[in-house]
């Protein structure tokens, strides 16, 4: 006869349990299988529909662990959504476009976004939300600004470890490259650049800003010859967003200006409510 189990004489099979669910990596069944027996028990649900129950919060509990951890990864300066962007203030954008491009299905297919127009008319927001979209979709998104990324490029060459940066830059599927123009590039800086998006080309989905129309490039981008190959990768399979008006900072500055002239002019008149 085979002795009996430790586990059947000594150990409390709570314990046991909890020691499985840990092992199988099921954190919420740990933590609520007890909880959810118990309304089980009261509202007379029988074993397979309380296995569901735990499968279905399980599941539920590590799909958003991982958007978590994806957000997290994609390195994203703040979390900026579609909800609070105010299409009213910028007409020039196509709101269906963009509404459109937080289905990420262009991600799927590989295609490229570059969002055009002066500073603060909320080409960075747009970018932001696109990429939350995207993790929220399940797809692995890197965010930097063109300047940071020659850095680390840079960094990374001088440190003999340009190859794996390279590739952690091509494998993810989205990139968005935010504020191209403001800083020009060395010329090993624009060539390196360069290499990140002739990789990601038909490999993966870029998004870039820029606060330059394409016929300046060339200005931060040294070279004519190389800017006009990047373009040709760039623009092959890509979706332009035009967002040309007045900067949604200095248009709520001055509403808010405009809001205290108002009311101190009034209770000059002693016009305003105490
Ligand atoms: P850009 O990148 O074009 O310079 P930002 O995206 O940084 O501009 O926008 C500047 C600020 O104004 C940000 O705080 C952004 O959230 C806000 N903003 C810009 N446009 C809008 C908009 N249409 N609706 C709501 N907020 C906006
Ligand atoms: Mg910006």
């Amino acid at each position: 006869m085979s002795e009996p189990s430790i586990e059947a004489t000594t150990v409390a099979p709570q314990v046991l349990l909890v020691n499985h669910f840990k092992a199988l990596k099921l954190p919420t069944f740990a933590r609520e299988y007890e909880k959810v027996g118990a309304d089980c028990a009261r509202e007379g649900v029988d074993y397979p529909r309380y296995l569901l129950r735990l499968c279905e919060l399980e599941r539920i509990d590590r799909e958003r662990r991982t958007m978590e951890r994806r957000i997290r990864l994609a390195r994203f300066p703040v979390t900026k959504s579609l909800d609070t962007f105010d299409f009213v203030a910028m007409p020039t954008l196509n709101k269906s476009l963009v509404l459109e491009l937080a289905r990420c299905e262009w991600i799927d297919k590989r295609e490229n976004v570059i969002a055009l127009g002066p500073s603060g008319v909320g080409k960075t927001h747009t970018a932001l939300a696109l990429g939350l979209a995207a993790c929220q979709k399940g797809h692995s998104v890197g965010f930097t600004t063109a300047a940071a990324l020659v850095h680390e490029l840079m960094e990374a060459r001088d440190e003999k470890r340009l190859r794996a940066l390279q590739k952690q830059l091509t494998n993810v599927k989205l990139l968005i490259v935010d504020e191209l123009g403001y800083v020009p590039f060395t010329a090993v800086g624009a060539e390196l650049l360069f290499e990140v998006f002739s990789r990601r080309y038909e490999h993966g989905a870029t998004l870039v800003t820029s606060n330059l129309p394409f016929d300046e490039w060339t200005s931060v981008l040294g070279s004519e010859r190389l800017t006009g190959a990047l373009l040709d990768r760039l623009t092959h399979h890509v979706h332009i967003l035009e967002m040309n008006g007045e900067s949604y900072r200095l248009a709520t500055s001055k509403k808010r200006q405009q809001r205290n002239t108002k009311l101190n002019t009034a209770t000059e008149k002693g016009e305003a409510k105490p």
